[in-house]
């Protein structure tokens, strides 16, 4: 598959997941009241993120809300999780420090 087709398939899966989101967590809901913000980092901040040391390498986006808080929607289901748990999805026992088993992938051109 071409790159510019995956990443198409990628932002309409992360619209519907959006669209769950919105639907199922009302905290989250909350956070995305301002939606502007939230379509600009679907679209155009959320760098590509991957999973490294694990049992499964797990490729995700990384998205940080205004709050501080940090979730990863990983690809392969369309989650939206925290770190500890999108290490947990990749196999991680452990999960204290999930940030040291999440790094960045070069962002496409
Ligand atoms: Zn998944």
């Amino acid at each position: 598959m071409r790159k510019r087709e995956k990443t198409q398939m990628i932002l309409k899966r992360l619209k519907e997941v959006k669209k769950k989101m919105e639907m199922m967590n009302s905290a989250a809901q909350a956070r995305a009241r301002n939606m502007v913000d939230v379509q600009t980092m679907l679209t155009e901040e959320m760098p590509g993120v991957c999973t490294a040391g694990l049992p499964r390498r797990v490729e995700g986006f990384l998205y940080k809300y205004k709050t501080g808080d940090v979730v990863i929607v990983c690809l392969c289901h369309g989650l939206f999780q925290s770190p500890e748990g999108f290490v947990k999805h990749a196999g991680a026992v452990n999960v204290e420090n999930a940030m040291q088993h999440i790094v960045m992938k070069p962002a496409a051109p």
